[in-house]
């Protein structure tokens, strides 16, 4: 129909002349509009899987060679494409087997395709770059140098320091891990490995997950490392990473994995995932951190005489609840972080209970005490302060671990052990591989409990001042300044 071509050309010559103009503007930074992290994530697709391929020559002091395959949906039409990347040299951009044009902004590394990407069709983009294992100045995370290799932390926005990608966990993906190393390191990412290719002077792995995961939970370790293999629940492959000089040490401590497992089943139901395992890094980070099917731990933290065992063993189960909550079920901002660690120190303070008599209550009650101070410091739980700037990981407050904590002992008190227990174990059935925010919880929370607990709820995540303790009316917040009383506040804190 004539009148419908004429329409359709006057449209196409419009649009050309917007893709024109815009090509013309500076590229610059862009963001999904995370409270906390502007510049993180970018609008316009959905990434569907990374590629990533790591070439490590054996030194922590020069950088990797990298190429990052990203297979995406565009949910709106593009005349740029933002990644972010902010830590290494990019040799080469291809945009759907094109070389395209690419420069630097901010954060964010900005791709200009021949001819804008109409909305709703699949784009691929490879990015020939470098993988800095030294540390970004004035940035904290990505790479993390070990005495015998690499591993890597890249929570909350690090990722990015890395590899290019869409860096915010509200865009899940499935991931495709290869490796090559030199003969003599062995290396491991999430998920499990598809293919091993060795030649004469190196070695290959390709590893592969099999559920969605956000970026900043990508793990790959490097080392002169030791695989062991245990089986845990129901056949689940348990697969731990060590540095081989310090196996023996510690395996007395690896071998409780599969018992944690059970645990946390009996508590919310089965592991989601395709295997579990402990990465055993010979470094000093000061955290933990729950890598997706891979957690992250600081040697020391098992080999360091200070700590007591139930201490331990209760942050081993914090970064394996993570496994639910976090990684299976991620946040949507980093604002619902407090659901993240909120559940992980959960689990973590309920196991120490359960295993090593260190009644919940007490630590409850104790974190009441200082709950405002810590909201003072850190901001309520569901809307944290803005990290400080330089150190991004400060989000990592204890108003989102034991003030986060808190919250849900509150909501146990209020709506009974039962409906609190099946809460727990509905919330991460219904948002398995998925992103969930705290007005989801708020509302499935309601719906199991059978009224509205918006009203109870609120106060609590978002208010200034802590609300009086169900069922203790006698706990009441400590004005003066002492040291924090929770034990995770004062030692190696867990992420
Ligand atoms: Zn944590």
């Amino acid at each position: 129909m004539p009148h419908t071509s004429r329409k359709a050309s006057a449209l196409l010559a419009s649009a050309v002349t917007v893709c024109l103009v815009a090509a013309a503007a500076p590229a610059e930074p862009l963001g999904v509009g995370d409270r906390l992290f502007p510049h993180l994530g970018n609008p316009g697709y959905d990434v569907a899987s990374y590629d990533l391929s790591f070439t490590y020559a054996g030194s922590n002091s020069e950088p990797l060679q990298a190429v990052t395959t990203i297979d995406a949906w565009t949910t709106t039409t593009l005349d740029r494409v933002n990644l972010d990347f902010a830590h290494g040299k990019v040799h080469s951009v291809e945009l759907d087997g094109e070389p395209a044009a690419f420069t630097s902004a901010g954060d964010d590394l900005v791709v200009t395709p021949e001819d804008p990407l109409m909305r709703g069709s699949w784009m691929r983009i490879t990015v020939r770059h470098t993988s800095d294992p030294r540390p970004a100045e004035d940035r904290e995370g990505g790479w993390v140098r070990t005495a015998d290799g690499l591993a890597m932390a890249n929570q909350a926005d690090a990722a990015h320091l890395v590899f290019p990608g869409n860096d915010h966990p509200s865009d899940k993906a499935m991931f495709t891990i290869r490796v090559t190393a030199p003969n003599g390191y062995t290396a491991v990412a999430n998920g499990v490995p598809t293919d091993v290719d060795r030649t004469r002077a190196a070695t290959t792995w390709t590893y592969r997950i099999q559920h969605p995961m956000a970026t900043e939970l990508a793990q790959v370790s490097i080392g002169r490392s030791t695989i062991l293999r245990r089986t845990g629940p129901h056949a689940l492959p348990v697969r731990d990473v060590v540095p081989t000089a310090h196996r023996e040490k510690l395996e007395p401590w690896l071998k409780k994995t599969p018992d944690q497992i059970s645990w946390m089943e009996s508590k919310v139901g089965r592991y989601p995932f395709e295997t579990y395992g402990v990465l055993m890094a010979d470094v000093d980070t000061g955290f933990e951190l729950e890598t997706q099917t891979l957690s992250l731990f600081e040697k020391g933290l098992f080999t360091d005489r200070s700590y007591p065992a139930w201490y331990v063993e209760a942050i081993m189960v914090h970064e394996l609840a993570h496994q639910w909550f976090g990684n299976s079920v991620s946040p949507r901002t980093w604002s619902d972080l407090w659901l993240n660690e909120g559940h992980a120190t959960w689990y973590e303070a309920l196991y120490a209970e359960e295993k090593a008599d260190r009644p919940l209550q007490a630590r409850m009650k104790a974190a009441y005490s200082v709950s405002d101070r810590w909201r003072a410091a850190g901001g309520p739980p569901a809307a944290p302060k803005a990290p400080d700037p330089g150190r991004k990981i400060s989000i990592f407050r204890p108003n989102v671990y034991d003030g986060a904590a808190l919250v849900l002992y509150a909501l146990r008190q209020e709506i009974g052990r039962p409906a609190f227990e099946r809460l727990e174990r509905t919330w991460v059935v219904r948002h398995r591989d998925g992103n969930a925010s705290t007005a989801d919880f708020v509302a499935l929370a309601s719906t199991i409990a059978g009224r509205d607990l918006t009203g109870f709820l609120h106060p609590w995540l978002y208010g200034e001042k802590t609300p009086p303790m169900p069922g203790h009316p006698d706990w009441k917040p400590v004005a003066q300044a002492r040291p924090a009383v929770a034990p995770a506040a004062t030692a190696a804190p867990p992420e």
